[in-house]
């Protein structure tokens, strides 16, 4: 049988998910997309058309969100923020769709737990099926069709929805029941603020000290202080060539974004009364990188030279 699929949100990341997927599912099915910036539709189907890429679904850009719920069977989202995955999702409700089908909606976008668990009920509620699946990986994983899914899906579901997130990426983790996709992410990224500004202090300090940036880098990397951001992704110019600080923390993944998420996984934390006592003073030096001059739009890493800046003050 013809599938039928939708795809919103075709972002940085959007698109090179909504372009593997359209090539890895067969050439019958039709995929049916919209974004409110009409040139990256334009350009997807533009380059959907090419000869180059002839294997892959059929597609067509929406007038609307409307058109997208009508015309899909399973319908995945990656959109910036939780009001507009709210305001996406409301549309899709209002879209009178009938049941059966039961149509499918896998929200991939980071967002905060309420929202998700709202989202989710509201589709519920009309027969249909939603799951959270935010995912790790950056802009390189979604166009490689590497990333990492963290899946929130109630079990009997996720044979369904696993073969579909595994066209665009390489590993799916099913962690629990719908919200738990969320709060793995934001747990994960939690992790990463603080390890990435814990690493800009120790190699700050270090470096001071008289200790040369990458014997320093050497030592944490085979001892119990490495983590990802102390070997891979070294905030000090010079000490990993492939990393962002290496290029003047051009690409990688924005200090905004990072930002974004430590906001989310603090909301989150507040749900439960955990208690994060390293969460505010993260949550200052990158609300502070973000808009300063000389880091916004940058790599998170960026928060090594923000700390030196706040230095010279
Ligand atoms: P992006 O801003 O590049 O893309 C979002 C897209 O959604 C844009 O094309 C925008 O026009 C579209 N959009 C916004 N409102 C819309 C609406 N109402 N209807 C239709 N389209 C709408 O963002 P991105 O970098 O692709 O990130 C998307 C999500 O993925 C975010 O939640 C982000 O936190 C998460 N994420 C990003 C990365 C990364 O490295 N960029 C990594 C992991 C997760």
């Amino acid at each position: 049988a013809q599938a039928k699929w939708g795809f919103v949100g075709l972002g940085q990341m959007g698109y090179p998910m909504a372009k593997n997927l359209r090539a890895k599912v067969p050439q019958a099915d039709s995929l049916i997309i919209y974004d409110i910036n009409e040139s990256t539709t334009r350009q997807f189907v533009e380059e959907a058309s090419d000869p180059a890429h002839a294997a892959g679904a059929s597609v067509t850009v929406a007038k609307s969100l409307q058109d997208v719920a009508r015309n899909s069977e399973t319908v995945i989202t990656m959109l910036p923020q939780p009001k507009h995955v709210k305001a996406v999702y409301d549309d899709f409700m209002a879209a009178g769709l009938e049941n059966p089908p039961s149509r499918l909606f896998i929200d991939c976008s980071t967002i905060d737990v309420k929202t998700s668990l709202d989202v989710g009920a509201a589709v519920r509620a009309l027969g249909h099926e939603f799951v959270d699946a935010p995912v790790s990986g950056g802009v390189v994983g979604a166009s490689a069709g590497t990333l990492t899914f963290m899946l929130g899906a109630p079990d009997h579901i996720v044979s369904r929805v696993q073969p579909i997130l595994e066209r665009m990426g390489k590993r799916v983790v099913h962690m629990g029941k719908p919200g738990t996709g969320i709060v793995g992410k934001l747990a994960n990224n939690y992790l990463l603020a603080i390890s990435n500004l814990a690493t800009a202090e120790t190699m700050n300090f270090g470096i001071k000290l008289g200790l040369e940036p990458k014997t320093l880098a050497s030592l944490i990397n085979c001892s119990t202080g490495r983590c990802w951001p102390s070997e891979v992704n070294n905030p000090v110019p010079g000490v990993v060539e492939t990393a962002p600080a290496s290029r003047e923390y051009q690409g990688g993944f924005g200090v905004s974004l990072m930002a974004k998420d430590l906001k989310l996984a603090i909301a989150a934390a507040e749900l439960a009364d955990a208690k994060l006592v390293l969460a505010d003073s993260a949550k200052r030096m990158y609300d502070e990188a973000e808009v300063h001059e000389e880091c916004k739009g940058r790599d998170f890493s960026v928060v090594y030279k923000y700390l030196q800046l706040l230095e010279k003050k």
